[in-house]
This record gives structure tokens, C-alpha cells and sequence, in this order.
């Protein structure tokens, strides 16, 4: 028998199957939620199924994008010309932060194993990528063509 009512073990366990979150942490989790106002609770629960709902794979870059193509592709001005292959859609996150880069994406791994829609289509990107191999790709910029 568990030591907690159902509800609080089925958050819990649920808790528990996110990356770093042990026992002890999702239990410190649970108990933060219930808490927490009915407001937060159900802001937090309404993200999660929008995440799942609305989110998809950028066709041309393969970031994940609420819209396709991504802000990031549509964007008049920046120079398309121009793409940064990044490894991970977070890294794009850290390279807008140093505001030194305008161009176009390419995300490596944006979540081929994510299934979210758009994760089994080939973009038009990861085919340049593919051409390129052995030309530029190990650059940080390459031009495209
Ligand atoms: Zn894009």
C-alpha cells in the first residue's frame, strides 16, 4: 500500500519519469503542486498539453516551432543566407542570446525521436547538410546555396 493517496502517487511516479528527478525531488515536486494555487496547478497542467498539441519540427530547419516554417525561417530580416547548424533546438536558445548572429538554423537533432509531427520529414536543410559533407560542415556558419 502506498504511503500516499493515489492521486499524489500518480504524480509522483509521473514526476519521476522526467530527466533528473528522483524519487525525493518528485515527491518535493507533488507537494509544491498541491500547494500550489488552482490557478498555477492548472496553468502548469494546460502547458503541458499544449506542448504535446501545438508544438511540431520546422520544416526547413527542423527547430521545434508552434508554426512552420519557424519564426527563424520566416523572419524577412534575417539573412537566410546564412545558417548556423546547431546540434540540439536549446542550442539556438543560447546562440539568440548573444545577439551576434542574424542568419537561418539548422538543427541537427531537433527531435527525430521526439514524435511530434514533422519528425519523420526530411527538411530542405538536412538535405544541403547532407550534400555538404566533407565541404563546410565542420564550420560553425556555412553559406547556403
Ligand atoms: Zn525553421
Amino acid at each position: 500500500m502506498s504511503k500516499f493517496a493515489e492521486p499524489m502517487t500518480r504524480l509522483i511516479d509521473e514526476l519521476k519519469k522526467l530527466p533528473g528527478i528522483g524519487s525525493k525531488t518528485a515527491q518535493r515536486l507533488a507537494f509544491h503542486i498541491l500547494r500550489s494555487s488552482d490557478e498555477d496547478a492548472e496553468a502548469l497542467a494546460v502547458s503541458v498539453r499544449e506542448v504535446k498539441a501545438n508544438l511540431r519540427l520546422c520544416s526547413i530547419c527542423n527547430n521545434i516551432t508552434d508554426v512552420d516554417p519557424c519564426v527563424y525561417c520566416s523572419s524577412p530580416t534575417r539573412n537566410q543566407r546564412q545558417v548556423c547548424v546547431v546540434e540540439e533546438p536549446t542550442n539556438i536558445a543560447a546562440i539568440e542570446k548573444t545577439k551576434h548572429f542574424n542568419g537561418g538554423y539548422h538543427v541537427l537533432r531537433g527531435g527525430s525521436d521526439s514524435g511530434l509531427p514533422g519528425a519523420t520529414v526530411e527538411t530542405s536543410r538536412a538535405q544541403d547538410h547532407a550534400d555538404c559533407h566533407g565541404h563546410s560542415c565542420g564550420q560553425r556558419y556555412r553559406v547556403r546555396r
